[in-house]
Order: C-alpha cells, then sequence, then structure tokens
C-alpha cells in the first residue's frame, strides 16, 4: 500500500461538504471618497452628491455628484462643442482606433471593473468577470470594425452622425449597458452625455478613467451622475439631438410623451416577462440549466429573463423535480465569491417591489417554492424562488418582477403555447426547447418577441440585434442594426 493509500485511509470522512469561500481580492480597485461629473474631460466640483453603497452589505463605497439641470447643461454643451469642433473632422478610421484603444484597455484592467461592478451592484463576480467583462470590451471591438465601414453597411444611403446623444441607462448591467449605448454612439460619429443608474455609478466613473487613458478626445464622452431627475433633465435639455434609454416601460413611455413632436430621435429598451417554452422532447436536464440561467442570472434582473416557464404537461411532474433538486444546490452569498450562483438584490427599493409581488403571488394563491438557504443579515436579499399552481391572470404572470422568481405554467400543444407565451404587453424575448428543428423555426415565426433562443437562454453577441416589441420598446441595440439609430441619411 502506497503512502498516499495509508494517509487516505486514516483521514475522517467529512460528513459534509461545504465549499470553502473563495473571495475576490478588493484592493485592485482603489474606490475614490468623492467623485464629481465628467465633463470636457475634466472633474467637476458637484454642487450635490449622494452616497453609494455596496447592497450585499449596506456599506458606503463613495459619495457621487446629483447633478443639476445646470451641470447637465454643462455636459451637453461640451458635448456640442466636442461635435462641431474636432469629432466630426476625425476620420472614421481614426474614430476606429480609439474605440479599438477603449476595448484594449477594458480588457487589461477588466478584474478591476469587474469587482467593482460587482461591489456596486451586488451581482456575482462570476458574472461580471465571465460575461459584463468580456461583452462589453467585445462591443467596443465589435463597433470599432464598423466605424470606417458605414457607407458599406448602408449602401447608397450617405450615413452621417445625429449629433450629441443623450444617454440613460439602468442598474442591472452598468458597464455592459454603457458599452451598448456608447460604442455604436462613437463609431457613428456622435458625441456622448450619458447618466449611470443612480443606485449604480461607480464602473461608469471608473470608464471615465479608460477614456482618459485612451486619450479620447476631451467632451466627446461626457458622464453625469444622479436619480431620475438628472435623467428628466437630460431628456428635456433642447440641444440632445438623441436620447437611447434603457430602463422601466414606464418611465420609458413617460419620455416618449415627453419627446412627441420635438424632432428629437428615441430608442427605448423596455421591461420584458419572457416565456421560456419547455416541450416534451427538449433534452431535461440541459434545460433546467437554461431555466435556471434564464431567471436566476444576475438575480433575475435582467430585462430579457424567462420569468414565465411554460412546461408541457406530459413532462411537468419531472421537470419540477430536476428543477427544485438543482435550485439547492445554488450558492446565494456574497457577491465578490467566486462560489456564488446568485448575489445580491440591487437596492432595497428593488427587494420591497419584489417582496410585495410574491406576497401578491401566495394571496392569488400560487404555489412557493423555495430551496434552503442562509441568507446573509446585511444587505438586501432574496432566495430562488419558483411558483407553481400559476394562472395567467395573475399579477406574478403578468408584471416584470426583476427578482430571482420563476412562474410556471403549463400547455399541451405548440397552438397554446404560442397563445400563453404571447399573451403579454411585452415582447422582448423568449427561449424554445425542442429536439425538432422545424417546430424551432415554428414556434419563432409565431412568437412576437425581439430576440427567441433556441435551445439555450440569455446568449448575447455584439454582432446579434436586440431590442423589442410592443410595450419593451422600439429600436435595436447590437449588430449593424445598433449603427442605424445613431445615424441620419440624406
Ligand atoms: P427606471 O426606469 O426608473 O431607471 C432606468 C434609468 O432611468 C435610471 O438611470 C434612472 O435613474 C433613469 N430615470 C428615472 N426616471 C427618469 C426620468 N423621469 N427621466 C429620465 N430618466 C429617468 O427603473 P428603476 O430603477 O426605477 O426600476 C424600476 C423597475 O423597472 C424595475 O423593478 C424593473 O422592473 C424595471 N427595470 C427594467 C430594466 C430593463 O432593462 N428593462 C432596467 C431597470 C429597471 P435612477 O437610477 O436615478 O432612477
Amino acid at each position: 500500500m502506497s503512502e498516499l493509500e495509508r494517509k487516505r485511509d486514516r483521514a475522517p470522512v467529512p460528513s459534509a461538504w461545504e465549499y470553502a469561500t473563495a473571495p475576490e481580492a478588493r484592493d485592485i480597485v482603489q474606490i475614490r471618497d468623492r467623485y464629481g461629473h465628467f465633463i470636457g474631460g475634466e472633474w467637476t466640483d458637484p454642487a450635490e452628491t449622494y452616497s453609494t453603497i455596496a447592497p450585499s452589505s449596506e456599506e458606503t463605497l463613495a459619495e457621487v455628484g446629483q447633478a443639476t439641470s445646470e451641470e447637465v447643461g454643462l455636459a451637453v454643451e461640451a458635448a456640442r462643442d466636442a461635435f462641431t469642433n474636432g469629432w466630426s473632422d476625425v476620420s472614421p478610421s481614426e474614430r476606429a482606433k480609439y474605440l479599438f484603444r477603449i476595448a484594449r484597455i477594458l480588457q487589461e484592467r477588466s478584474r478591476e471593473f469587474a469587482v467593482l461592478e460587482s461591489l456596486n451592484g451586488g451581482k456575482p463576480i462570476r458574472e461580471s468577470r465571465d460575461v459584463d467583462l468580456p461583452l462589453s470590451a467585445a462591443h467596443f471591438f465589435y463597433y470599432a470594425g464598423w466605424a470606417d465601414k458605414l457607407e458599406y453597411a448602408f449602401p447608397n444611403r450617405k450615413p452621417r452622425p445625429i449629433g450629441v446623444a443623450g444617454q440613460i441607462v439602468p442598474w442591472n448591467f452598468p458597464l455592459l449597458m454603457l458599452s451598448w449605448k456608447i460604442a455604436p454612439a462613437l463609431a457613428a460619429g456622435n458625441t456622448v452625455v450619458l447618466k449611470p443608474a443612480e443606485t449604480t455609478p461607480l464602473s461608469a466613473l471608473l470608464f471615465a478613467d479608460v477614456l482618459r487613458q485612451a486619450e479620447l478626445p476631451p467632451g466627446v464622452v461626457n458622464i453625469v451622475t444622479g436619480d431620475g431627475r438628472t435623467g428628466a433633465a437630460l431628456v428635456e435639455h433642447p440641444d440632445v439631438d438623441k436620447i437611447a434609454f434603457t430602463g422601466s416601460t414606464e418611465v420609458g413611455k413617460s419620455i416618449q410623451r415627453q419627446l412627441a413632436g420635438t424632432g428629437k430621435h428615441l430608442t427605448l429598451e423596455l421591461g420584458g416577462k419572457a416565456a421560456n417554452v419547455i416541450f416534451d422532447d427538449a433534452a431535461l436536464d440541459q434545460a433546467v440549466e437554461g431555466i435556471v440561467n434564464g431567471i436566476y442570472f444576475n438575480q433575475g434582473h435582467v430585462c430579457c429573463a424567462g420569468s414565465r416557464l411554460l412546461v408541457q404537461e406530459s413532462i411537468y411532474e419531472p421537470l419540477i423535480g430536476k428543477l427544485k433538486r438543482r435550485l439547492a444546490t445554488l450558492r446565494v452569498g456574497d457577491p465578490l465569491d467566486k462560489n456564488t450562483d446568485v448575489g445580491a438584490i440591487n437596492s432595497k427599493q428593488q427587494l420591497d417591489k419584489i417582496k410585495e409581488l410574491v406576497a401578491a403571488g401566495e394571496e392569488e394563491g400560487a404555489e412557493i417554492y423555495q430551496p434552503p438557504c442562509r441568507l446573509p443579515e446585511k444587505g438586501y436579499w432574496f432566495a430562488p424562488t419558483v411558483f407553481t399552481n400559476v394562472a395567467q391572470s395573475y399579477r406574478i404572470a403578468q408584471e416584470e418582477i426583476f427578482g430571482p422568481v420563476l412562474s410556471v405554467l403549463t400547455f399541451r400543444t405548440p397552438d397554446e403555447a404560442v397563445e400563453k407565451a404571447n399573451n403579454t404587453p411585452y415582447g422582448l424575448s423568449a427561449g424554445v426547447w425542442t429536439e425538432k428543428g422545424s417546430r424551432i423555426l415554428a414556434m419563432a415565426q409565431q412568437l412576437r418577441a425581439g430576440v427567441i433562443w433556441a435551445n439555450t437562454y440569455n446568449r448575447f453577441d455584439p454582432a446579434s440585434p436586440f431590442g423589442g416589441y410592443k410595450e419593451s420598446g422600439f429600436g435595436r441595440e447590437g449588430g449593424r442594426h445598433g449603427l442605424e439609430p445613431y445615424l441620419e441619411f440624406e
């Protein structure tokens, strides 16, 4: 018997296998105590500030500016000045070089950004490291490639930039949404004023440092932080030529009303209540992984989350059994721990909204399942949740919960699946799980959703357009289509 085998025989067998914590080091990122706005390539001293926190611990991370309409005005002025005095004369291939530089710097500094994104937003480091950061860099790489090929992208249409773009992004993918917006705007030759969400301003402020490192001319991208009032000031500003908004349907509708008749260009990427449809011939274990990825990825703070699960009746029992077993293995906790699957809820306000809708689900008669899991005492947390016995009329089947909560419904025939999937005011995304290619194509033709995944879920690629129908908004981001909203044609 070898030495190793002897030792193994003597080692006590653990009664339970626990994951040891594997925290990512925080010291790679330097957070300043106080941030101003990034206007004309300089940091300003803000008139008002507020505290931004880590939702997993409620610890204050920094003081950041609450931009007033005057400060928003300065940012728009800087963007206009940069547009008319320089940026519009920069040759397309030079513009591309800036974008390539930004992409490479994001790659080089990806760990720093990933840690900051998880700290300020609450999402697991595994996701910020493996999804948000690589995709952000990929967007800049992708649009860098288009900057000097606009004539080919839109043959015979003579594209030209619109001017100053006001961009408002939400808190669920702060850096990724910034990249989705800034990369095509710059590739098309526009200048930008960006407002990150109130709860997650830090990665946008660190991005200002990347812009300086890339030596982007001052004023081409300006960043103003603050709450909805700052966003409203940007929307209202008369010298902004285009508004690109991602966020709630309610705010999106009010922006559309406000801009009606002003001639400003507008794109809206709003909410969703996607159906993830599982047919009885689907590979069940893979489907379970897709369901989990569809709704528990980023704590369900995903506009295209597969929040309504439609299961064919004949496989309902085995599928739900497998799903519940899989849920019990999800690790909820410290976003900076590399083992964590489900991180913190982004804010107290969002947690309250999730709790309210979950209570409504129980009251209306749905059956709730949550795996046993110990939630940290400080911070904002919600256990992964599945509702079965859900009727289409219940609020949890109709409204966007934007949290780790899945509502399960059943169907018998493909027609019934289509009818139920389309029974929503939204139309952003959907998933189809079946082994039949023809069924995938037939479903994709009938589902009223901008993005349809087949035998996978929540997959993104910069070359692929993303956007909605109906109350999920209009306009596309990503791909060649994503350039069009930033261009005018002769
Ligand atoms: P909002 O739509 O309020 O936030 C999106 C962005 O718009 C933020 O930067 C926000 O600033 C800004 N904003 C708020 N009010 C105005 C306004 N009047 N004019 C211009 N900009 C404005 O979403 P919430 O954060 O309030 O979340 C509420 C719900 O919206 C969520 O529960 C979820 O259901 C949905 N949502 C959907 C998203 C999506 O990607 N589809 C993303 C985020 C939320 P501030 O951060 O200061 O409020």
